[in-house]
């Protein structure tokens, strides 16, 4: 998967089941509620947190990826990824946004636990698409950049202005930036 390290260990925790819940300090006897603090109305293991939860729940719907078949919280997470990606409609840029939004879920759970404030499913969703095209973007920029000579920047003759400028876009977020550095 084209994603950062972070979210490919995150994905690898859940698959090994080492992801640190509340249920799972529980099992270590670690604390003693393991209730989800987003519902408080189940105990907070990942199937729960991150697909039964209602907070879970009201991000997947509201993704353009198609779920049907998956499963629930309760399945193993390697079932649900393999049913995902034998899915006829999947793609790898599918996958990479699939485990992006699992991961930002359980950022923002650790978020909220830090006194930060709870995001709504909407914007959970809006950053795991920039982070999933911002870093694919800059991957493709570093592959550009090992294909392409070197050249070494050089000042503008007198009275002259060089004008540098790059751009990128976010096809997913929908959103494009560009740069503009003037120098006389
Ligand atoms: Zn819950």
């Amino acid at each position: 998967m084209n994603v950062p390290s972070k979210v490919k260990c995150f994905a690898w925790r859940i698959c090994k089941r080492i992801l640190l819940t509340k249920a799972t300090l529980c099992h270590r006897h670690l604390i003693s509620d393991l209730v989800c603090e987003a519902c408080g109305l189940a105990a907070e293991t990942t199937g729960h947190l991150l697909w039964d939860c209602n907070k879970a729940k009201e991000i997947w719907n509201g993704v353009s990826l198609n779920l049907e078949g998956l499963g629930n919280g309760c399945d193993d997470f390697t079932d649900i990824l393999w049913k995902f990606i034998e899915n006829e409609t999947s793609s790898p840029m599918n996958l990479e946004l699939f485990i992006t939004i699992y991961w930002g879920i359980w950022l923002n759970r650790n978020e909220v636990r830090n006194g930060e404030p709870v995001k709504s499913g909407r914007e959970i969703v809006r950053r795991a698409l920039y982070l999933v095209d911002e870093f694919s973007a800059a991957n493709l920029s570093t592959q550009n950049k090992t294909n392409t000579k070197e050249f070494k920047w050089s000042a503008p003759s007198r009275n002259k202005l060089k004008i540098n400028v790059d751009g990128a876009i976010f096809k997913n977020a929908r959103e494009a930036g560009v740069g503009v550095i003037i120098k006389d």
